[in-house]
């Protein structure tokens, strides 16, 4: 692991922070990183920290158990058999990409009598590596979608494709921002999509230009994952 020191973190911290708005939650993508990376961060301010997959983010947690307030954000393919202990570990699951994994979840969610706070993952440029519903394929789903009653649904989440231009990477995060507003506003919609969890290192600057309201920094902020 090459994680940055945490004088290093806190020196990218200062330098990241002026750049996201206050309404902008910061999370920091603390996947393959050792939790004293987390701890770094966690010094430095940060309180949002994003992994990638469940059970690296539970032996990491059983590690930090002593940082009560730490809001933890799933933004990595959830296998529906894992769906009981993601709703354990994680406050945010952003990474909700099919109708199946959503109903699943809505049966765990009551039965354990919770309301989790979930993103639909979209894909908006067809790729076949990555998770998400099409448009097309999540305007069927919506009304089945909306009536989850144990489900938060606050938003939508999307990656752009690695290596996009700028100017292209700017529309799909509009196209992003522009469904969550039709998608609210449609008749027969209860669903509220506040959030717009869009932009990582190489393109939250343009992601916040589109009206991201969560940004998940990684490389950016640790530096490079081996
Ligand atoms: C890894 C990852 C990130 C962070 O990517 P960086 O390029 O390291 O900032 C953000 N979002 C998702 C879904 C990821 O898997």
């Amino acid at each position: 692991m090459t994680a940055a020191s945490a004088s290093a973190i806190a020196q990218r911290l200062n330098e990241i922070r002026p750049t996201i708005p206050p309404s902008v939650r910061l999370i920091a993508v603390s996947k393959q990183m050792p939790v004293e990376a987390i701890r770094s961060a966690y010094a430095a301010g940060v309180r949002d920290f994003g992994e990638s997959r469940v059970q690296e983010a539970e032996e990491k947690q059983a590690q930090l158990r002593d940082l009560t307030d730490i809001t933890w954000h799933l933004i990595g393919h959830l296998q529906s058999n894992k769906a009981a202990k993601a709703l354990e570990l994680f406050d945010y699951i952003h990474s909700v990409d099919s109708l199946k994994l959503a109903q699943r979840l809505d049966a765990i969610a009551k039965s354990l009598a919770v309301k989790p706070k979930i993103l639909l993952q979209v894909k908006l440029r067809p790729d076949p590596n990555k998770f998400g519903w099409d448009p097309v394929e999540l305007w069927t789903d919506l009304p089945v979608l909306d009536t989850l009653d144990h489900l938060d649904i606050q938003g939508l989440m999307v990656i752009a494709p690695y290596g996009l231009p700028e100017q292209e990477t700017l529309a799909l995060f509009v196209e992003a921002r522009d469904l969550a507003a039709t998608i609210q506003q449609h008749p027969w919609s209860r669903l509220t999509m506040q959030e717009l969890s869009m932009g990582m290192s190489e393109d939250y600057l343009l992601a916040i230009q589109a009206g991201a309201t969560m940004v998940r920094l990684g490389r950016t902020l640790f530096g490079e994952r081996t």
